[in-house]
């Protein structure tokens, strides 16, 4: 049994301790309902600290999208403290503390765990089961992932609380393990996705001993549960940063272990030589950076495309109409898929309406092509097959056609339609 037995000798035991001269002060930047919990716990007789993303978003002049809180009181007692509260989690009990729309989650300092503790369990390829062992502070540090991700901010003396040279790495825009890369992947493969995600969008660099195990471990991430696989990915794909994500991700071999359909031919060809999909993950971060809003099934569509199509050939070849075969090869597609990522149905049905209209975006009727323009699905079926125009000179036309479509009156709408000569393709 491999254990999270962290070599501190590389470390400091005592914290770097930077004041708010160095770190500037926080107090404008944490929301109100986080600063609220921090100072009901330190007025309970107990230790809060702000912690994770927030500090690292907030040293790195970004807005966090959440914030955490870690303390010394234990469940129970934070429970206690909180009306709006409530106890949460499997692999480690949290609070979730609810003000309006926002959560403020609250954990309880944990230890890496021993291999006497009851309270911490690990598979026999060392993988992380349960870690309910409470700890103190210092403890609290070394199970955590990287050393960006371990560093407290304390609002009573406005000071950043470094153990393991984390703000040193902030600064150097490094991602690094705290302690030997492969126990700790081995511990949560799902560490491997996050070392990605993080290096993307902060545009940082994994250090090489975190970067070069990846590959050859990544197949560890088939323990991980497809609804938590779910959750990484979308994190990785909507965030706004999706084309480094998966850039990063084929980079290091995990790729397939989201979206293993498929992959054989992506493998095989230059990944990043993939027009059609790294045009879709650039118009999604586009979108994102500009507001917009993104729907996840677009990039799921696109992801399983060339498979979904592989089918569909195959099926036509067998016989089936046009339709049936496009029917089944979903079915297959998305069946195989979700084995793997737990994709909630409204996006299935979502990336399967993206597929079924495709093909009539040939029919160009002035009935059909109406009717096309008022389906639901309409506006993402009309991005996809823009994106496909990467694929050909005919798609490309049929592209600009139905760009023009929807950007001329009824009158000029009619002349197109003389323009063309109408397909009946399937
Ligand atoms: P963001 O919220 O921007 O995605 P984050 O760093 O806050 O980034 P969370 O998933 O919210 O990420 O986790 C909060 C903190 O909990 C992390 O900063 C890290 O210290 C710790 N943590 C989260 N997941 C893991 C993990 N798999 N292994 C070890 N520590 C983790
Ligand atoms: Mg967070």
């Amino acid at each position: 049994m491999r254990m999270s037995e962290i070599d501190k000798s590389n470390y400091s035991t005592e914290p770097v301790v930077y004041g708010k001269d160095e770190c500037g002060e926080f107090q404008g930047l944490i929301s109100r309902a986080a600063l609220t919990v921090i100072e009901k716990l330190n007025k309970g007789g107990y230790n809060g600290y702000l912690v994770g993303g927030a500090v690292r978003d907030i040293l790195l002049g970004k807005t966090p999208k959440d914030f955490d809180i870690a303390t010394d009181a234990r469940p129970e007692q934070v429970v206690a403290l909180f009306k709006n509260s409530r106890l949460i989690g499997r692999r480690f009990r949290i609070v979730h503390v609810r003000f309006g729309r926002e959560i403020i989650e609250v954990a309880t300092f944990r230890a890496a765990h021993n291999q006497s503790s009851a309270s911490a369990k690990t598979s026999t390829d060392g993988q992380l089961l349960r870690d309910n062992v409470y700890g103190r502070f210092e403890d609290d540090v070394w199970r955590r992932d990287f050393t960006i991700n371990a560093l407290y901010y304390d609002i009573r003396d406005s000071s950043v609380i470094d153990y393991v040279g984390g703000v040193r790495d902030l600064r150097s825009n490094i991602i690094r393990l705290i302690g030997d890369p492969e126990v700790r992947y081995r511990e949560d493969p799902v560490r491997m996705l996050r070392a990605i995600r993080f290096a993307a969008k902060l545009n940082f660099k994994i250090t090489p001993s975190a970067s070069s195990p990846i590959s050859s471990l990544a197949y560890l991430l088939q323990e991980i549960s497809p609804a938590r696989l779910f959750d990484e990915s979308l994190k990785l794909f909507s965030s706004g940063y999706a084309s480094d994500s998966y850039k990063g991700l084929v980079e290091h071999d995990l790729f397939r272990y989201l979206y293993s359909v498929g992959s054989g031919e992506l493998n095989q060809a230059d990944p990043f030589d993939n027009k059609f999909v790294l045009s879709a993950l650039e118009n999604t971060d586009r979108r994102i950076k500009d507001g917009k809003s993104v729907n996840p099934a677009f990039l799921i569509a696109v992801f399983l495309w060339s498979t979904m199509q592989l089918h569909y050939s195959e099926y036509q070849r067998g016989g089936l109409p046009a339709r049936v075969a496009l029917l089944n090869a979903s079915d297959r597609t998305i069946s195989a898929q979700i084995k793997q990522l737990s994709i909630p149905k409204r996006l299935t049905l979502a990336v399967r309406e993206i597929w079924e209209l495709q093909s009539r975006f040939f029919k160009r009727t002035p009935k059909r092509a109406n009717r096309l323009y008022c389906h639901p699905r309409f506006r993402a079926a009309y991005d996809f097959l823009v994106l496909r125009s990467v694929d050909g000179a005919d798609l490309k036309a049929l592209g600009d056609w139905w760009t023009l479509y929807q950007e001329v009156d009824e009158t000029q709408r009619k002349n197109l339609f003389g323009e063309i000569e109408i397909q009946q393709r399937h």
